[in-house]
């Protein structure tokens, strides 16, 4: 931890800042330089207390803290997940934007258990900008997403938007995914990680790699053991494409597996599989892939959405 002096810091500033760090962290080493003083070893849950006393005391500016004395359990963690073997190559998870109807979403999974996706999405509920646009089928599509994982054998994929619908989810779905839109739900994040299912979390647009890294905090410091993080893009077009860098800082910060959703932030598939292929390429875990039959046909997201082919062509290239 960095505490920065300000303008006003003179030598009463730093004995007040010295006598705070001893009361809050007995006996850890501090390093006085002009401006600033460092201080090893500092718990998170002190130093959410002394945080906001140290930055109370005139002549502080800031208090800077490190990834791993703010988010232990993150930059701890270990890539694994109870429902993929990261050792056999990127794991794909496919399917429409939403769960439409049966015989749509059925045929999907079966289209797509055949290009080789390792799961599916099983999108029931939509968070969407407009309160008029299709919203999701909601909890009416449980018996389809489960019919389509008995046909196809394969893990469901759901996201979830309200902490309502976290109690029903064991017995729904195998995934929660906590969409870009609530990365910062910070109480969806506590009650999906006490759930202690799988969990999928995507990265707000604009969220820097710290406040990404603290929502996945929330999850394992509330009772998640699998967790994935996946990139999403900073917005939608050319210019927010899959953010590489920020792949590669989760992946330097953290052992978590990290996956991208190369869909959400393209203009249109051909850019979406663009970007399938470049976060390969730095060494995604996996993709979070939009495809089906028919993109044209999709209530939701058609425009960037795969078609079958594209993410078997894509899955096939990958394990060749
Ligand atoms: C989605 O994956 O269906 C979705 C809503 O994406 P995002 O949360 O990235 O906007
Ligand atoms: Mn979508």
């Amino acid at each position: 931890m960095k505490i920065h002096f300000g303008r006003l810091a003179d030598g009463g500033t730093k004995s007040a800042v010295k006598n705070l760090i001893g009361r809050f962290f007995p006996g850890s080493r501090m390093e006085f330089r002009d401006s600033t003083v460092v201080v090893t070893d500092c718990r998170p849950e002190t130093a959410a207390d002394f945080v906001p006393a140290a930055e109370a005391l005139t002549g502080v500016s800031w208090v800077e803290m490190e990834l791993r004395e703010e988010c232990p359990l993150a930059v701890a963690a270990k890539k694994k997940f109870r429902l993929f073997d990261f050792s056999r190559g990127p794991v794909f998870i496919g399917g429409p934007c939403s769960v439409e109807n049966e015989e749509k979403y059925l045929a999907d999974a079966q289209a797509l258990k055949t290009a080789g996706v390792h799961a599916l999405r099983a999108a029931l509920f939509k968070p969407r900008s407009s309160p008029y646009a299709f919203q999701g089928i909601g909890f009416e599509g449980v018996s389809i997403i489960k019919k389509a994982k008995e046909i196809t054998g394969l893990p469901l994929v759901t996201e979830v938007t309200d902490p309502r619908q976290i109690e029903k989810m064991p017995d729904v779905t195998d995934v929660l995914q906590i969409g870009a839109r609530n990365m910062r739900a910070y109480e969806l994040l506590k009650e999906a990680g006490r759930s202690k299912m799988p969990v999928l979390l995507k990265r707000t647009a604009r969220a820097t790699l710290r406040e990404w890294l603290l929502s996945a905090e929330y999850l394992l410091k509330y009772g998640s053991t699998d967790l994935i993080l996946c990139e999403r893009g900073d917005g939608i077009g050319s210019e927010f494409p899959v953010n590489l860098d920020m792949m590669r800082s989760a992946m330097k910060a953290t052992g978590l597996p990290v996956f991208a959703d190369p869909c959400h932030s393209a203009e249109g598939a051909a850019a979406a599989t663009d970007a399938a292929v470049n976060a390969l390429a730095v060494g995604a875990d996996g993709l979070l892939i939009e495809a089906e039959i028919d993109p044209h046909k999709a209530k939701t997201d058609g425009r960037h959405t795969m078609t079958v082919q594209s993410i078997a062509a894509l899955i096939k290239k990958r394990s060749s």
